[in-house]
């Protein structure tokens, strides 16, 4: 099997050879079928568990974990690195990537461990966000074993694979600047132009920092506009490609909350789901400052300031589809703020609500949104689009099915107590095309039934 991994090149001081360690009776319980397609990957069954378990290498490959630092809820850390993940190949220009597989040098102690439940997390949220149109790591397969790991309980142990063009994070470049190593900085920031930005030229170090600018500034923007909360938004969490990356205690957001924090351990709300904007800025400072021996101090900031901006445009145009606005008029900013003022006092769902526009639904919202919509219907008279072709657009932005917690936490229990993995294929099914709607899925897209209400989401995984 051809199969190299470019990052390799970059040599000995960016990452360490690993051993996989295998888990007890290991068994697959969701293939993503079109990915492992796209990958070219025609191998058996049996062929394809032992390498997403990590008990077979790809090919010749000798799997690597790689060294990176990382500022963590705003402070260094000199050294982090893939404490339990390693790059176990590439195919058709993607790095496949095992998390779980064990430890590596680079695991401060811990396991190298991921538990079921964040496993299904993960991989149910890879696939939304895909469905969503948000640039995101992929996840190609996901396994059971009957090992077990602690957390606050005995959890079991799996794996996902996971699929990207790189996994290279701010932190890699984090790493070699904080220790002087100018050189390593330089041969990253080459490595990334070389093979991942076909449209910047070599040595062109400001045309880099531009890039990952711009597609960090759309992820963000995309995640704002539906309601995604990453949670745990560390410079070690942020990809160099603009890919959402590592997922955690994440969640969709549900009643429109701006404070909304989904992560339990974030008691000052550093990770609130308005903070993300600003947060992902400061990030990119963390960046630029790596970067300082190769552009200019001038230049840098220059190119900092495009930040906001790039992801402005990209959030109202995504929130003027949403609202089924394709003519500009000064009054949409505020037509769009006041519906979410009005979601935020009345404790409505973002997503429903934003849903029902499309079929000009205003009774299920109750009668506090009433004048709201007498202006909100005179605002579309302004368009020339005939409604039905406008709703239809409005529907392609808005998803009728989102990854409420609730829902992973029923797939999750009834493959932790049950060995039962239907609920990950039905949710694997609406989430992939989530605009869509499904008969026999009438369901999916409920509010948070009572049961749900206060599900905890920490750092644990
Ligand atoms: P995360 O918050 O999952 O992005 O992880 C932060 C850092 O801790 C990364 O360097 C991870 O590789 C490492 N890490 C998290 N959990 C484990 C674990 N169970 N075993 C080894 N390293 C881990
Ligand atoms: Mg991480």
């Amino acid at each position: 099997m051809k199969n190299s991994l470019k990052f390799k090149d970059l040599g000995a001081d960016f990452f360490a050879h690993i051993q996989t360690q295998r888990l007890e009776n290991p068994s697959l319980i969701h293939v993503n079928q079109n990915l492992k397609q796209e990958l070219n990957l025609s191998i058996t069954d049996q062929e394809f568990l032992e390498i997403c378990s990590g008990d077979k290498q790809l090919g010749q490959e000798r799997p690597i974990s790689t060294v990176y630092a990382g500022h963590q809820f705003g402070y260094f850390v000199p050294q982090l690195g893939d404490g339990r993940s390693c790059l176990i190949g590439e195919l058709e220009g993607n790095e496949l990537s095992l998390k779980g597989a064990g430890t590596s040098p680079f695991s401060r102690g811990a396991d190298g461990r991921a538990v079921l439940r964040s496993s299904i997390r993960e991989y149910l949220c890879s696939i939304a966000m895909q469905g969503l149109n948000i640039p995101t790591t992929k996840a190609l397969a996901i396994v059971t074993s009957s090992s077990e790991v602690y957390r606050e309980h005995v959890e079991s142990a799996a794996i996902v694979t996971r699929v990207a063009e790189s996994h290279i994070r701010f932190g890699h470049f984090e790493y070699f600047s904080s220790l002087g190593q100018n050189e390593n900085v330089k041969k990253l920031a080459n490595f990334v132009i070389k093979y991942y930005m076909p449209d910047v030229k070599q040595g062109d170090y400001l045309g880099m920092l531009r890039e990952v600018i711009q597609s960090t500034a759309i992820m963000i923007a995309r995640w704002q506009a539906q309601g995604f909360s990453h949670g745990v938004m560390n410079t070690d969490n942020m990809s160099i490609l603009g890919l959402t990356i590592d997922y955690g205690p994440f969640s969709f957001m549900e009643a429109y909350d701006p404070g909304f924090i989904c992560n339990h351990s974030d008691t000052q709300g550093r990770y609130s789901f308005e903070r993300q904007p600003s947060v992902a800025l400061w990030n990119l400072h963390r960046l630029a400052d790596t970067l300082k021996t190769l552009i200019e101090e001038e230049q840098l900031k220059e190119a900092l300031s495009m930040y906001e901006k790039i992801l402005v445009k990209e959030y109202s145009l995504l929130m003027r589809n949403k609202f089924g606005f394709a003519v500009q008029d000064e009054s949409d900013n505020a037509i769009i703020n006041n519906f979410l003022e009005l979601l935020y006092t009345n404790k409505k769902d973002y997503h429903q609500s934003i849903r029902l526009l499309s079929n000009d639904d205003q009774s299920s919202l109750g009668k506090a949104f009433d004048p709201w919509f007498k202006d909100y219907r005179k605002r579309l008279k302004i368009e020339t689009e005939d409604p039905s072709q406008r709703r239809a657009l409005m529907n392609k932005v808005n998803p009728k099915y989102i990854l409420r917690n609730y829902l992973a936490e029923v797939a999750i229990r009834s493959a932790e107590d049950q060995n039962e993995y239907a609920e990950i294929d039905s949710l694997f099914k609406l989430l992939r095309a989530p605009f869509a709607e499904y008969e026999g899925y009438e369901s999916y897209d409920s509010e948070t039934p009572e049961w749900a209400q206060n599900l905890e989401l920490s750092c644990s995984s």
